[in-house]
Order: C-alpha cells, then structure tokens, then sequence
C-alpha cells in the first residue's frame, strides 16, 4: 500500500483444494488501521492521478496487460493450484484479464464529453466526465484475476484510485496483480491491495468516509448488507450477486449441441460460476434424450487434481462450500427430487471432491430452484411447452444469464425480448462471456451500473454538466 509492500503481525496459510498438504504460502492478514492506512493512501495519490494524462494511464494499463498476457501460463498454473479450476479454464482467465487491461488502456484515450447547444440563446453546455475518488473493490474467489481485473483496470482508466480487498481464499493471485501493476509504473498509492477478512477490511471499506464508492462482486446476503450501508451514508455502489440461471431446451433443440452447452454451463469450472446453468428446463419431448445423454457424459467427466493433465473437473474450492453443495443435494433428495451424481470422492491427493450432480424431476417451487448452490450441481424441470418453459425460466428472484436451445428462429427471437436477465445465450453456455461488452443482470442479481465494456464508465465516472456564458 502506498508503494510499499508491508507485513502483518498474522498471517494465514494459502491451501491448494487440490491437495491440502499443499500449502502455497503464508499471506499477510491486515487489520482494521492497515485498511485505513491503505485508503489513505489512496486519498493522497488522487488528487495527482485523476488529473494525469491519458498517454500516463493508457501506458500503465498497456503494460499491465502486456505482462498478464506474457506470463498467463505461470500465473494460470498459481491460479489453479490456488482456486481448484483446471489450466485451460485458469489460463483462460488470465488471458482475459490481460485483454481487460488492454481494451481499459484504450479506454484512457476515449474519455472525451458533449458540447451540447443551449436552449438559452448564446449559452452552450458541456458534459463531461470527471473521476469518483477513491474506489474500494471487494472480490469472490471464484474468478481471484479476472473479477479483480475487470474493476481494477477501468477504475484506473478514468482516474481513481483504488483499494482493493481480494477473497481471503485467494491472496496469491491478488499479490500478482499488486506486483505487475507496480512494475508497470503506476504511482506509489494510486492501487493498494488489502488481504484480509471481510468482516475487518471490507467493513473498514465500506464504512470509511474516504472511500466514495464500493464495486462488489460476491453472495447476495453479503452484496445487500453492503448496499444497505452505501446507501445510508451517501456512497456510490455497484454489487455483482448470485444468480439461478436457466437453460431452455426445446423440442426442436441439436440434441448434442444442447448437452454439450449445458455440460459446458452447469460443470466447467467446477460450476462455481455466477453465471452457471443450475435450472435446465427442457421440453416434454426431448427431456429423455437429453437428459439420458447429458447424465452419460456428466458421468464421464473425469474429476482431479486441477493440475493434473487428465482433470476435466477440479475440486470444489474449500470444505465449506462442499459442505454447502452436499447440504443443497440432501435438500433436493427431501423434497423429493432423484439426485444422479455428487458423491463425495477420495483420490490420490487429500482434497475438496465430489462428482458432479444432476436432481432429476424437481420441481422450480423447490428450493433446489431458488437458492444459488454455487457447485457442480443442476436441476432438471419439464415444462409442457416454450410458453411453460418461459413462465418458469423467468419465476426466479435472480436474472444474470439465461440460455436456450432451439433451432427456430421464432422462439430464439421471443425468448431474447422476454426473458427476464441481463445476459442472454442462444444455443450457447450461459456462462463464458465476452470481455468487451456490458456484464450484469436484473432482479436479485445486479445493482447499479453494468461491469465491463464501455458500459464500466457509468459506474467509474462522474458526470458534470457546465453552462457556458460567453458574456
Ligand atoms: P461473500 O459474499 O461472503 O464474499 C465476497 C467478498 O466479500 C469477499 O472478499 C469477502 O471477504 C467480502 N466480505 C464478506 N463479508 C463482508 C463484510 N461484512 N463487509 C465487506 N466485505 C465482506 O462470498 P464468498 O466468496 O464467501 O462465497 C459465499 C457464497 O457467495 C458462495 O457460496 C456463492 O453462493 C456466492 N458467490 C457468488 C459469486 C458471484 O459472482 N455471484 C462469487 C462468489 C461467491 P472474505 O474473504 O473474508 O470472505
């Protein structure tokens, strides 16, 4: 923080899920006076670098995004080894942060504003874009280098600075991002990284009156406690929550399109994606073939050691949550749903496994429906028709992403306008997005401005209005 790197008297070890007798290092834990030390460097170095040069910004951010993209191999193993998520999905994630960094730099040079004719005869009006402050970015641990990336790097574009306190679970990708960001010549104090509990450093963060805005991506129960507090005392928020998205396959779906996408959704990534494919609503006529061809390959899904090169599935990312996703699959099996999969599994290495599970004939009042599970688990629901199938995509609190299957043109275009979710995927995962266009949704899932994209300067910016008298 404020340029220097600075120890705690605790320290917490980093566990690889994988393997527990694997410990990646001891990472600092703050307390409450390192967090406001940090936002107070954060204030000091705003006044500088909200009025530096776009060239100095789009340089920083170029470089940033440069050294991610040289290194995504190295980072994306420590990544996986630290998360649970396999290579191929890890150097994805990198790669993907180091084009944030890139598209963001660029973003430096597009802030530009309106001259806008009065309706007052000579006056003219400008509207222009001027940074927030000082920026305090609270982040999950399932995505520890793009979610960081995806608030980090348009913060920095528009000129804030920032304070950010990544997932207690994964502070060795957060150090990396600290480390290149200094390397890529950003000034002492403009972005500090605070490791340490939510309930100490986050809390610090929301309730400091020096931090003008909080960008949080995390549970709902979390996200809506924050909300609550930014908006009591006046501060700008924008919260990222969960999300229960459907899929829709219809009747006249390519069955093997339709399982590869819902494979792809519900379990890459150990399913521990916001945007993951938990509800699957498939139509009367194609719900055998397709949930008998989906559960065969579910079961052929090999699950491992993250880095071990045969892994199609890693482990889930900690006890707890596994506990949460058994607690979840008992729930289905109570209400009366037949759960295929998710038993607990013991391999070579001591870690958090279990197979991924499907619950067959749920219904969507279940609370295996409602709630996020947030592990590899999915639920299948029959509807009659698109029409039921449509009722029961959007009969949900949340609306992030939702998916369908079909090869008409008709009910791909009818889903698209009324399906309620800020994110819509047709015949593809509903998870996996593009890094250039807005991310968000509706209802329970979002509040506040989209994340990413040009949409990111809605959140990031401020704008002013001046009127202009020439005299
Ligand atoms: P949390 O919402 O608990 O944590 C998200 C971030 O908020 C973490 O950095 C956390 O810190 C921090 N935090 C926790 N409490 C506070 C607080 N009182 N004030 C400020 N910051 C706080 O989610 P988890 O990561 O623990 O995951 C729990 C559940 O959340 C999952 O099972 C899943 O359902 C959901 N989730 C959803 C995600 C999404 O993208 N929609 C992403 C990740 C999780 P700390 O490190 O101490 O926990």
């Amino acid at each position: 923080m404020g340029g220097e790197w600075i120890s705690s008297s605790r320290a917490l070890p980093n566990i690889n899920p994988s393997d527990t007798n694997d410990v990646i290092g001891e990472f600092a834990e703050a307390d409450a006076a390192l967090a406001l030390s940090a936002i107070q460097a954060a204030r000091q170095a705003f006044r500088e670098w909200s009025r530096s040069s776009p060239q100095q910004r789009f340089d920083v951010l170029d470089a940033a995004g440069a050294a991610l993209l040289a290194r995504k191999d190295e980072l994306g193993q420590l990544l996986a080894r630290e998360e649970g998520k396999i290579p191929a999905e890890a150097i994805g994630e990198v790669t993907r942060a180091g084009q944030i960094f890139k598209f963001f730099a660029a973003e430096a040079l597009r802030v530009g504003g309106e001259i806008v004719p009065s309706v007052r005869p000579g006056m003219s009006v400008e509207v222009t874009r001027e940074p927030v402050g000082v920026i305090g970015l609270i982040t999950p641990w399932n995505f520890p280098i793009a979610i960081p990336a995806w608030k980090i790097a348009p913060a920095l574009a528009y000129g804030n600075t920032v304070v950010l306190k990544p997932a207690e679970m994964v502070p060795a990708c957060a150090w990396e991002i600290a480390k290149i960001l200094e390397q890529a010549g950003l000034p002492a104090g403009v972005f500090n990284l605070v490791m340490g509990k939510g309930s100490v450093v986050g809390e610090a963060l929301v309730s400091s009156a020096d931090v003008d805005a909080i960008s949080f991506t995390g549970s709902v129960s979390t996200g809506r406690a924050i909300g609550a507090r930014c908006f009591a005392s006046g501060k700008k928020f924008q919260l990222e929550m969960g999300g229960k998205n459907p899929m829709v396959i219809l009747d006249d779906a390519d069955l093997d399109n339709a399982i590869a996408v819902t494979l792809n959704g519900s379990f890459f990534s150990t399913g521990q994606r916001c945007t993951a494919s938990s509800r699957l609503i498939v139509t009367a006529g194609i719900y055998d073939k397709f949930t008998e061809g989906l559960l065969a390959q579910m079961q052929a899904l090999r699950v491992g050691h993250a880095l071990d090169a045969t892994t199609q599935m890693g482990p889930v990312v900690d006890e707890r949550q596994l506990a949460q996703n058994q607690k979840y699959l008992q729930i289905a099996r109570d209400e009366g749903a037949q759960v295929v999969g998710g038993e607990l599994l013991k391999l070579r290495s001591p870690g958090f496994y279990m197979a991924p599970a499907l619950a067959l004939d749920t219904e969507n009042a279940m609370r295996i429906n409602r709630e996020e599970v947030f592990g590899p688990v999915a639920s299948v629901v029959r509807a009659k028709d698109y029409g039921e199938a449509l009722a029961l995509a959007n009969d949900t609190d949340f609306g992030l992403s939702a998916g369908i299957c079909t090869t008409s043109l008709k009910y791909a275009t009818h889903f698209k306008r009324n399906v309620e979710a800020g994110m819509v995927m047709i015949n593809a995962p509903t998870a996996g997005v593009d890094y250039h266009v807005p991310f968000g949704g509706r209802k329970g899932s979002s509040f506040g401005p989209r994340e990413q994209g040009t949409y990111a300067r809605e959140f990031y910016t401020s704008v002013k209005t001046t009127y202009i008298n020439p005299l």
